[in-house]
């Protein structure tokens, strides 16, 4: 007999059938001797819904409110799962985050984890219980409800896995695991049987939302054992997410290309070269709260250099105005923003041991025209930002040429 944590994402749940499709799968599990815990997104598109609801009455909701409207996407689904399973004779009880109790800190829209009480959860599989629980919410010291950021619930159902000490953490979603890039973009893209860590935490960071990379942080430090499948195939192993590199195996130099359409680029130009620039900028850029992706400075030249940088697309407008700010306060020459950008990254704990890697993905790149506007790079993974008109044709050029295709 094993626990295991199984977590449904929101097409996995979209309407009623799908609802009754997961109590089936659950209730196989509990037949084979399982003790399971749901965790369970809202239906798809419900909490798109509610964000944009929150948004015709106000253009910059008050983050708890927001919280308060978003986290009631989940709480449909839990009660609707559990009378699912309670149809085809399976006792089942549902529980918001707050009634388990999941802790949170008060950062609403984004909060943390701080601890779980699993004590009601292991009451009710002991007396033989399916447990349902509402993903992606929590509830702060004060009480408040809490989200824990888009794409959440994978955290929730990670989490929970690592409170209970469960012996898998199983992601439902809409396709069969985690693929060498999102197959909706490239249909020749493959699924890996394994991946590491590593590199998840790299793809999940980088734009592949399969999953949140909270998630894969959480099962990395809990050492959670986390595999992700499919709700609509009854066969298939999925992907397992593992710690070690498989040693046995000749390994991908690149095992993955990851994409993100939600950046913008920033530029300051003819900033006067002196210490303390950097500083200058980003300190004002950190202090309203604004993720900084990448950055770039450039040589100097008579004594003035230009600094550009990626934040989210949200925050470009905001970003903008504090750069005219701080561009007046320096005597820079100009700002210039660009919000029609992508950033396409390779990723591979192979490149370690590969040089090259970087050369033959700008080659690749030049050969179609592409031209590149920012580089960065760790030591698995290269990123470029390019025109977002670029980003297909680049993420396919890319898949092929570091040999990913089904084909190859
Ligand atoms: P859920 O609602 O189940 O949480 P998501 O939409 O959040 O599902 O995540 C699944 C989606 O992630 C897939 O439908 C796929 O389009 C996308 N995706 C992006 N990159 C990858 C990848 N490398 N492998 C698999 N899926 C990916
Ligand atoms: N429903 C939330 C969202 O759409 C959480 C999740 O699906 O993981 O972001
Ligand atoms: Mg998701």
């Amino acid at each position: 007999m094993a626990l295991i944590v199984q977590k449904y994402g929101g097409t996995s749940v979209g309407n009623p059938e799908r609802i009754k499709n997961v109590a089936k799968r659950v209730a196989r599990f509990r037949a084979q001797g399982h003790q399971v815990v749901v965790v369970v997104s809202a239906m798809s598109g419900e909490t798109n819904k509610l964000i944009a609801l929150a948004k015709e009455i106000s253009a910059n909701p008050d983050p708890r409110e927001l919280d308060q409207v978003c986290a009631t996407g989940e709480q449909v689904t839990i009660g609707l799962l559990s009378m699912a399973l309670k149809e085809i004779g399976v006792p089942a009880r549902s529980y918001t985050g707050g009634q388990v109790k999941v802790l949170t800190d008060n950062t609403f829209t984004k909060a943390r984890i701080l601890s779980i009480d699993e004590s009601n959860m292991r009451r009710d599989l002991d007396a033989g219980m399916v447990v349902v629980v509402a993903g992606f919410q929590g509830v702060d010291a004060d009480g408040n409800v809490t989200t824990l950021g888009r794409g959440g619930s994978d955290t929730s159902g990670v989490a929970l896995a690592a409170a209970l000490k469960a012996d898998e953490c199983q992601i439902y979603t809409d396709v069969d695991g985690v693929y060498t890039t999102d197959p909706r973009v490239v249909p020749e893209a493959r699924k890996l049987d394994t991946v590491t860590f590593e590199e998840m935490l790299e793809m999940a960071s980088l734009g592949s939302k399969v999953l949140q990379i909270r998630s894969v942080e959480f099962a990395g430090k809990y050492k959670v054992k986390l595999r992700v499948l499919s709700s609509f195939q009854d066969e298939g192993e999925g992907t397992l997410i593992t710690v070690e590199e498989d040693k046995n195996m000749e390994q991908p130099i690149i095992s993955g290309i990851a994409f993100n359409r939600d950046e913008a680029k920033l530029t300051m130009l003819g900033v006067p070269d002196k210490p303390g620039i950097a500083y200058q900028i980003l300190g004002a850029i950190a202090e309203a709260n604004i993720d900084v992706d990448m950055i770039i400075q450039n040589v100097g030249h008579d004594g003035t250099t230009d600094f550009s940088f990626t934040v989210n697309h949200g925050d470009f407008a905001r970003a903008q105005g504090i750069l005219e700010k701080v561009k007046a306060e320096l005597g820079a020459r100009q700002v210039t923003g660009d919000n029609k950008i992508c950033k396409v990254s390779a990723v591979g704990v192979g490149m370690r041991s590969h040089p090259g890697v970087a050369s033959k993905m700008f080659k690749a790149l030049a050969d179609e025209g592409i031209n590149i506007q920012m580089i960065s790079t760790s030591e698995i993974k290269i990123s470029v930002v390019l025109d977002e008109k670029y980003l297909e044709l680049a993420v396919r050029v890319l898949h092929r040429t570091f040999g990913l295709d089904q084909s190859v």
